[in-house]
C-alpha cells in the first residue's frame, strides 16, 4: 500500500507504545508499577463534572462556534491574566480539541517545507513529529542536566539562521520537569524579536512548579503578546485528560489561520467538555494546591529512591511530574551493562521486573528513564523496590 510522504515522515507516539504493552501485560492479570503515563491519577473536581452534567440536561449538545463558545473564548483568557499576568482578550483565544491539538494547528498555521523550529532537548515526544508534519525540520538545542535541563539564550542563539520560524519551549517540561526562569526566559525572548522568530511557550504544567519555582507565563512580560504563542490545557491542571480542552492565545491573526483549519478538520470541540472547561476556568482553584502537594511528596520519594540505585543519578525536576534518571552506567557494550540502549531497557524492565516507563531516546535523551509519578505513594514504594532488586542483581551478575 502507498501512503503520503507526509504519513511517512512520523511514528506512532512512542509513549502510547509502552503503555500498550504494559495494558496488554494487565490484561493477562500481570501487576505493573506503572510509571509510563503522563497522566494525574485524581479526578477531575466535582463542580467541573456536575458543570458538564447540566450542560448535557440543558441540551447544550449541538454544534458550537467552531474556535469555541463566546464565554469560554473569554473565559480562557480572563483565568490566564488573573493566573499569570497576562492580558489577552477572547478574539486572542481559540479552545482547542486539548492541548496537542493547539500546537498541531499553530504549528501548520506558522510552519511549512524548508522551515527551521528549534526544539531544547529533552523534548515531548510529540513536538519533532508535529513539526516533521507541517515539513518543517526540527533543530535539536541541547540542555544541561546541571542547569535542571532549562533551555538557554545562549544556546539557541547559536542554533538560529535564517531558515527559522519558531522556537518551542515547554516549561515546566515533559520528560524532565525542566523549568526555564523569567530572565532566561525574557532573553529567548528578545532574541526572538531581534530574528522574527515566533515563540511558542508549551504552558501544560504551568501550575505544577515546585519551590522555588512560582508559575509563569512569557507572555506577562512587556511587549511579549506579539511574538508569543502560549499554548494551555485544562488536562493536567484539572485532572481532565479525557475531556480533550486546550487552547492557544496568540495575536488575533494566528487565531484567525487557527479557527481556519479547525473549521476545516475536527470542528468545535465538544460542547459539553466546553461547559465543563468554563467551570474550570471560572470556579475555585482550590483542588489545585492539594495536587500539587501530593506531587510534592511522591517527588521526594521517588527522586531520593532512584538516587540509592547503584549506577543511577537523578535531578530534582523542577516541575510536572516526571523524574527523568540517568541510568547510562548501565548501558552500552560494557560488562556493567545490562542494555544497549533505553529503548531495550525499558523492554527488559517491562518484561522481567513489571516496571513500565519510558525509555530517554524517544525524548533526545539517550542514557535516561522517564518516570510519571501522577501514581500513588504505594505504587512508587512497589515501582522503586523492583528496580532495586533488577539493578542490585544486574550488579551482582556482572
Ligand atoms: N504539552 C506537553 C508538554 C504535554 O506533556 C502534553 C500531554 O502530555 C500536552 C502538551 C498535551 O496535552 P493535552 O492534549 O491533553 O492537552
Amino acid at each position: 500500500m502507498h501512503f503520503t510522504n507526509r504519513i511517512n515522515r512520523i511514528q506512532v507516539s512512542p509513549t502510547a507504545v509502552v503503555i500498550s504493552a504494559a495494558e496488554q501485560l494487565k490484561a493477562k492479570g500481570v501487576d505493573i508499577a506503572d510509571f509510563g503515563p503522563g497522566e494525574p491519577d485524581f479526578s477531575t473536581p466535582d463542580h467541573i463534572k456536575k458543570a458538564a452534567i447540566k450542560a448535557i440536561e440543558e441540551n447544550r449538545t449541538k454544534y458550537t462556534a467552531t474556535g469555541g463558545i463566546m464565554p469560554l473564548r473569554e473565559a480562557i483568557p480572563a483565568w490566564h491574566n488573573r493566573e499569570l499576568s497576562s492580558n489577552y482578550t477572547a478574539k486572542e483565544c481559540v479552545v482547542t480539541v486539548g492541548g496537542k491539538h493547539a500546537i498541531f494547528n499553530a504549528v501548520c498555521v506558522l510552519i511549512q517545507s524548508g522551515d527551521e523550529v528549534l526544539l531544547p532537548a529533552p523534548y515531548w515526544v510529540s513536538f519533532p513529529d508535529i513539526i516533521k508534519y507541517a515539513g518543517g525540520h526540527p533543530v535539536i538545542v541541547p540542555t544541561r542536566a546541571e542547569d535542571g535541563f532549562g533551555a538557554k539564550a545562549a544556546e539557541i542563539e547559536k542554533a538560529i539562521t535564517p531558515k527559522t520560524k519558531l522556537v518551542i519551549i515547554n516549561s515546566p517540561s515533559n520528560p524532565c520537569g525542566g523549568v526555564v526562569d523569567r530572565p532566561e526566559f525574557e532573553k529567548i525572548l528578545e532574541l526572538c524579536r531581534q530574528h522574527n522568530i515566533w515563540l511558542m511557550a508549551d504552558e501544560c504544567y504551568s501550575h505544577f512548579v515546585y519551590e522555588p519555582h512560582k508559575p509563569y507565563s512569557i507572555a506577562s512580560a512587556k511587549d511579549a503578546k506579539n511574538h508569543v504563542i502560549v499554548i494551555g490545557s485544562v488536562s493536567k491542571t484539572f485532572a481532565m485528560t479525557g475531556w480533550r480542552i486546550g487552547y492557544a492565545l496568540a495575536p488575533e491573526e494566528v487565531i484567525q489561520q487557527m479557527i481556519k483549519i479547525q473549521s476545516q478538520s475536527t470542528s468545535n470541540p465538544t460542547s459539553i467538555a466546553q461547559y465543563a472547561a468554563l467551570e474550570a476556568m471560572r470556579g475555585s482553584m482550590e483542588t489545585v494546591p492539594p495536587m500539587l502537594a501530593e506531587y510534592t511528596k511522591r517527588r521526594k520519594r521517588i527522586v531520593e529512591g532512584l538516587r540509592t540505585i547503584p549506577g543511577v543519578t537523578c535531578e530534582w525536576p523542577g516541575g510536572a511530574f516526571y523524574a527523568f534518571p540517568n541510568v547510562s552506567a548501565h548501558l552500552g557494550e560494557g560488562k556493567h551493562a545490562v542494555a544497549k540502549n533505553c529503548t531495550e531497557l525499558s523492554k527488559l524492565l517491562l518484561e522481567k521486573a513489571h516496571v513500565a516507563l519510558v525509555g530517554g531516546e524517544s525524548f533526545g535523551a539517550p542514557g535516561y528513564l522517564r518516570l510519571s509519578y501522577a501514581t500513588s505513594l504505594e505504587r512508587i514504594e512497589e515501582g522503586l523496590r523492583r528496580l532495586e532488586k533488577f539493578f542490585s542483581r544486574a550488579e551482582a551478575a556482572s
